[in-house]
């Protein structure tokens, strides 16, 4: 019999599994992967972004899906003992843009194996290739079945089984029928922190594909033309729309729209957002009298990257070769406009087996803040990407899996052995 059985070895399993065992706990971790921490391995481009070093009000405020829920938690393990606590396993992190931290090392597999380590070290039982099928909910302790048709008994489990992005890491959705089964509720699943589609001529033409704008604002609008988000941070165009941070950030606020049944979401670019438009045009125009020999083209040079200022030039009519001379005040307003608020519609995301992380899952409100316990079923814990709580990319989201793991993990322990 085991006091504590957590299912699923990815970041908020691996956390919640040590912090079972470093209580005292008889501890068994259950994976159906032939490897733990598959997609931490993966994450940040193979470098895993472990946290970020903002503060914790800040750090919360980048976790848009219920991040509020992780106060309590964050009172008990934030994102400096994140920090402390790969520091002390000897994995030295660093501090890059926007607060996010990485091993120095740049490996991400420096993160899972340190993390192995301690598992080793706390002789917590580890069975890979084992896959949970069932869990048999009792009155005193729960049986997990497995697909071989073993069981394990255990006082308290632990469901750590990620979501539903990036399936072939192992993340399939199996929990949340075990959820469900303890009398929980499941909210909509859908993808975020996802590429966007859109079916505009420009990205149908590949136009742009390939095509990278630094530090632009990306606005979503509303059915009513009401602005719901901005951000501003680096874009891609790709062969089937947008992608990149600043895409990846708005991406949920599209989605949500899409899913109120929406065919189109209108997006926007600000290209250059540092700067209104009065000062722009007052600028311009002061470099249109000063060279009007010169190409309007070569005046906007170094606006914008040069792909994207022949596309916004084309739309508003201005030949590559006009000079300055010969621009009209109307043909300059209408290109000034796109450059600060260039409009098209998107129409869908990419799958959520694309996206990065899945919004929904298994509702807070049933769950303790400050033990990760279910409100609904005694010594069931759950901690991870597997509950509604999803963040921005930039750590944000491995955060919020160690965080709630390690104190599930710790609760786990003291329920069993108290
Ligand atoms: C490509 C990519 C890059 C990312 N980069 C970052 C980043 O740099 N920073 C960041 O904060 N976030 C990043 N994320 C998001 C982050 O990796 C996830 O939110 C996080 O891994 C979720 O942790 P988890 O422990 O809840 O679940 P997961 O990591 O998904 O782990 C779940 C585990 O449960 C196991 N499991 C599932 N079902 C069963 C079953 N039936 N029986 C047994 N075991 C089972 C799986 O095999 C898996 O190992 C990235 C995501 C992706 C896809």
């Amino acid at each position: 019999m085991m006091d504590v059985t957590i299912i699923g070895g990815g970041p908020a399993g691996l956390m919640a599994a040590i912090a079972a065992a470093e209580q005292g706990a008889k501890t068994m971790l259950i994976d159906k992967g032939n490897k733990l921490g598959k997609k931490l391995a993966i994450s940040g481009g193979g470098r895993c972004n472990v946290t970020n070093r903002l503060p914790a009000d800040e750090v919360i405020k980048h976790i848009p899906g219920n991040g509020r829920f992780l106060y309590s938690a964050f009172s008990i393990f934030d994102n400096y003992d994140i920090i402390d606590f790969f520091e002390g396993l000897g994995v030295a992190l660093k501090e890059e843009d926007h607060g996010r931290m990485f091993p120095v090392s740049n490996k991400a597999n420096d993160v899972v194996n340190a993390l192995l380590q301690r598992l080793d070290e706390l002789h917590v039982t580890v069975k890979k290739n084992t896959v949970v099928k069932a869990i048999d909910y009792r009155e005193r302790t729960h049986q997990i079945i497995l697909d071989n048709q073993d069981n394990i008994e255990s006082k308290a489990v632990v469901i750590a089984a990620g979501g539903k992005a990036v399936p072939h890491t192992g993340s399939t959705g199996d929990a949340y029928p075990w959820a469900k089964k303890a009398g929980h509720t499941i909210t909509e699943l859908y993808p975020t922190e996802v590429p966007i589609v859109s079916n505009e001529d420009f990205i149908r033409s590949k136009k742009l594909q390939g095509t990278a704008l630094r530090d632009i604002a990306l606005s979503v609008f509303d059915e009513k033309g009401k602005k719901v988000i901005t951000h501003q941070m680096d874009m891609l165009f790709t062969h089937f729309g947008i992608s990149g941070p600043a895409v990846l950030r708005c991406s949920q606020y599209i989605v949500k729209l899409l899913m109120k049944g929406l065919k189109h979401v209108e997006v926007q670019i600000d290209a250059i957002p540092d700067k209104p438009v009065h000062e722009l045009f007052s600028e311009l125009s002061t470099m249109i009298d000063q060279h009007s020999k010169k190409t309007f083209k070569n005046v906007a040079k170094g606006l914008v990257p040069e792909r994207y200022l022949d596309f916004l030039l084309e739309r508003n009519g201005i030949s590559t070769t006009i000079k300055c001379a010969n621009i009209s005040r109307e043909k300059l307003e209408g290109f000034i406009n796109d450059l600060k608020g260039f409009p098209f519609q998107v129409h869908e995301s990419l799958p959520l087996k694309k996206a990065f992380v899945t919004g929904g899952g298994v509702s807070i409100k049933e769950i303790v803040p400050s033990t990760m316990q279910s409100k609904l079923m005694h010594g069931l814990y759950f901690c991870g990407e597997v509950l509604d709580i999803h963040g921005y990319t930039g750590g944000y989201n491995i955060t919020s899996a160690m965080v709630t793991g390690r104190v599930a993990g710790m609760h786990a322990a003291w329920e069993t052995l108290s």
